[in-house]
């Protein structure tokens, strides 16, 4: 059995076709650009299939016809989705809210809930939905199926997912940490007790998803405990659009003094603070070039960033009590050994010695980064969300 995951975002849809039992992926692609206007021959689809890539060229209107589109590809590439043995379609959702904490076979009453908790998260859940209808319309008979990014830290404890705000005004109004890159954590603390050979429940660990978004959790016995992201994806780490924690009262102040409104600071700590906002830049690879060169600001991103992301784990190590693992995952995680030897520099004394050889070692697949006299393994650990959604789609089709 096939399962087609599909990532809607607000102008983009990421997908991919692939075989939940074995993890081969047979094809995937990326709509980009949607409802822009494009000159004629700008690529906006691509579709690779093995080796060959097939491309589409000109504007997207929507996202329905983007997935047409995507459809059409796969068809061109000889691999038609009608005769794929195509089991079920996942979905990435972003905002499960209160309502959702499992894998979920979508229905209209469905699509209602997550569009009504479009308030909570109103940049992902409306393209999340419009993916969703766009693809229940392409492929009627195929069951969909919904994987919320907020699910594994579903059941954190009350201490750890309360604000301390107004207990009347929070409940009303759904205010409390919810937590998000879930299917990430869950997925990569799974393989690093894998590589460990032990059962998940014989373990406490960190894991850090050091994407373009960030992310940190805490991990006791295979329960999240504890994570940076809140209410929305905006708390917790530095990351390369988003400022991450935050004084709340910056918020008043620049709507008191600096004439912005709601929507102006939202953009601001969305799109134009983190490593961005501080270097003009929000990749990894273009931070360590400016750094290089003797940028005025691009070191100090860089600090700012490795600051914050010291403090979660101080936090996490004293939450846990007793860590086994820490593991880094995601583009960052998973690329920038200069970034994972500053973040545990220093912290002998507390069990945790990384290997700088091993560190900067270039590989794909899970290892070790910690000396063999480390007491806490230090990981390495690619993710794989959509073979996490895929495989959740299978077992909840059966
Ligand atoms: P997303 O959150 O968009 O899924 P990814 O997990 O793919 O992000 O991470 C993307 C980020 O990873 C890039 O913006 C870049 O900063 C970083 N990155 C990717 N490759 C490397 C690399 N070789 N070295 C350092 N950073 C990298």
């Amino acid at each position: 059995m096939k399962v087609l995951v599909i990532n809607s975002g607000s102008s983009s849809i990421k997908y991919q076709l692939l075989d939940p039992a074995t993890a081969d992926v047979c094809a995937q692609g990326v709509v980009q650009r949607i409802g822009e206007a494009v000159e004629p021959d700008v690529v906006t689809v691509e579709h690779t299939t093995g080796e060959k890539t097939f491309e589409y060229r000109g504007a997207i209107a929507d996202h329905a016809q983007g997935l047409h589109v995507a459809f059409d590809l796969f068809i061109a590439s000889g691999q038609d989705l009608a005769d794929a043995d195509l089991g079920a379609v996942g979905h990435r959702v972003v905002h499960g809210g209160e309502v959702f904490y499992e894998p979920t076979l979508i229905t209209d009453d469905v699509v209602q809930a997550i569009t009504d908790l479009s308030a909570l998260a109103p940049l992902h859940n409306p393209p999340n939905v419009i993916g969703i209808e766009s693809a229940r319309a392409l492929l009627p008979t195929v069951p969909q199926v919904a994987v919320f990014d907020t699910a594994f830290f579903h059941n954190l404890p009350a201490a750890a997912k309360t604000y301390a705000i107004d207990a009347e005004t929070a409940a009303a109004h759904g205010v409390r940490k919810y937590g998000f890159h879930g299917t990430s954590h869950d997925y990569v603390s799974g393989q690093a007790a894998a590589f460990l050979g032990k059962d998940r429940a014989e373990l406490n660990q960190i894991v850090l998803h050091l994407g373009n978004g960030a992310s940190a959790s805490a991990i006791r016995a295979g329960r999240a405990v504890d994570t940076s992201m809140g209410l929305t994806p905006l708390e917790g780490l530095v990351m390369g659009t988003r400022s991450g924690d935050l004084d709340p009262g910056i918020i008043f102040h620049l709507i008191r003094t600096a004439g912005m409104n709601v929507d102006d600071v939202d953009a601001l700590l969305n799109r134009y603070s983190g490593i961005k906002g501080l270097s003009g830049v929000n990749d990894f690879r273009e931070l360590g070039r400016l750094i290089e060169t003797g940028h005025p600001t691009a070191k100090l991103a860089f600090d700012v960033y490795i600051h914050r992301l010291r403090r979660y784990i101080g936090a996490y190590l004293i939450e846990l009590g007793q860590v086994d693992a820490i593991t880094f995952t995601a583009g960052v995680g998973e690329n920038d050994a200069r970034v994972r030897a500053e973040a545990l520099a220093g912290l002998e004394r507390y069990g945790i010695r990384v290997d700088p050889d091993r560190n900067t070692a270039k590989a794909r697949t899970a290892r070790r980064i910690s000396a063999d006299d480390s007491e806490i393994a230090v990981l390495v650990v690619p993710t794989n969300e959509e073979l996490a959604i895929a495989r959740a789609a299978a077992d909840l089709v059966g």
